[in-house]
């Protein structure tokens, strides 16, 4: 039988580049691992080469999904090593893919050759779903998948990428379930103006200039501070961990984040506790010479459980004025899983048993989205992961769509037996 790392360099050797995707490349690849082992499977492909591919172990009412996508963003340039060699070396798997998500891709396939290896009798089904076309948004992978045949993705509760990984606080270390996800309200202002000749700008009315006040009120906007159960639990905890003392209130989560000493982290807390808003594009003006008539700016802004819409016209609008068109043409709610249930605590269990019972396990909201809202609004609950093994390299998760991708052998195997324990806790 392969290893974690075997099959996780074999899948980086097939180039998933998305665009264009090439998924059925690596779902061919990962039918030929389950037809050798016997277990049943498909190749969903709604699109040409854009195949997911789907495998069922057992049989039974109860149902546990393992997902994870095989799409990769582009390698860019600048890597010491070729992206898609797969090389194993000094105890890493290097090349594009090798955190996000081809790991995860590998750690359930191992899990589940091993288990059927293993003859494991299971009172449930346990489904294995490598999707395509995550990056982009999962037009070709869960989204069509869920349209077309949602029977085939049915299941309990979903395990798939979007936790962070661990962090080490005053010596303890923290595993995190992630729980939920943010939501986006992209939204693109337009301002108006009137156009005339530069060297008389008082005859006419500067789009620009008018832009310019409206991005000075969305920098200074201090969005209110909200607190989902999870994110005060979670804060609590680390609270605890770093000595501050005082009682969690929205009003002096800033105050916790400073004892906080990882800066990224502190930071990924910070988007946790509120909306945030990014003025990323902003396009105007023609010549040096013409006053502009028109400006265009582009806002990423991401929202917690429970803001909606209308919540967002209504704030952005008392920000800029009754003078700037408001769109907002990329709206996808926060998606939110219990985590007061009987799967998230077998998550938990099963992350104390391979990660051993000193460690903290916390749930998350993540500011940043997955296939798992799909999932969610599909009424399936949904948990990610980010297990990693005790000695990982903190520095390594700047790789993740960056340069130099690669992952700790260890980790990959923590993540496999993970997968393993869950699996048997849930389905024998
Ligand atoms: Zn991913």
């Amino acid at each position: 039988m392969l290893t974690p790392e075997q099959i996780l360099s074999d899948l980086i050797k097939v180039n998933t580049v998305n665009p264009p995707g090439n998924e059925t490349a690596a779902a061919l690849y990962l039918k030929g691992l389950f037809d050798a082992a016997g277990i049943p499977n498909e190749i969903v492909e709604p699109e040409k080469g854009r195949g997911s591919f789907i495998a069922r172990l057992g049989s039974g009412p109860k149902k546990l999904l393992y997902l994870s996508h095989t799409d990769v963003v582009p390698a860019g340039d600048d890597w010491d090593y070729d992206p898609f060699s797969g090389d194993i070396r000094d105890g890493f798997v290097l090349g594009r893919g090798a955190r996000d998500c081809k790991s995860l891709v590998a750690a359930e396939a191992y899990a589940m050759l091993k288990l059927a290896a293993e003859g494991v009798s299971f009172n449930g089904t346990l489904i294995f779903g490598a999707t395509a076309d995550e990056e982009r948004a999962g037009f070709h992978g869960v989204r069509q998948i869920l349209e077309q045949c949602p029977e085939k993705l049915q299941a309990d509760f979903v395990i798939n990428e979007g936790g962070e990984e661990p962090v080490e606080i005053n010596g303890r270390l923290l595993y995190f379930i992630q729980v939920g996800e943010k939501g986006t309200a992209w939204n693109r202002l337009t301002a108006r103006g009137k156009s005339c000749h530069g060297s008389i700008p008082t005859l006419g009315a500067n789009a620009v200039s008018k832009m310019a006040k409206v991005i000075g009120a969305i920098s200074d906007y201090r969005p209110e501070i909200r607190l989902i159960p999870e994110v005060r639990a979670l804060l609590e905890e680390i609270g605890l961990l770093t000595g501050f003392t005082s009682p969690l209130q929205e009003n002096n989560v800033d105050l916790l984040l400073e004892t906080v000493e990882e800066k990224s982290f502190a930071e990924a807390l910070r988007s946790m506790s509120r909306m945030t808003l990014s003025p990323n594009m902003v396009n105007g003006g023609s010549m040096t010479n013409v006053v502009p008539d028109f400006c265009q700016a582009d806002i990423d802004i991401r929202i917690l459980p429970g803001q909606n819409k209308e919540f967002i016209y209504n704030e952005i609008s008392r920000l800029v004025g009754p003078d700037v068109e408001i769109e907002i043409p990329n709206y996808y709610p926060s998606t939110i899983s219990t985590s007061q249930c009987e799967f998230y605590k077998l998550i938990e269990n099963a992350t104390f048993e391979v990660a051993g019972r000193n460690i903290s396990c916390l749930p998350m909201l993540s500011p940043w989205a997955t296939d798992s809202r799909f999932l969610r609004d599909a009424g399936i609950p949904s948990y990610g992961i980010g297990l990693m093994a005790k000695e990982f390299d903190p520095q390594g998760r700047t790789t993740v769509h960056g340069r130099n991708e690669n992952i700790d052998v260890a980790s990959l195997r923590l993540k496999a037996d993970f997968l393993v324990t869950l699996a048997r806790n849930y389905l024998t």
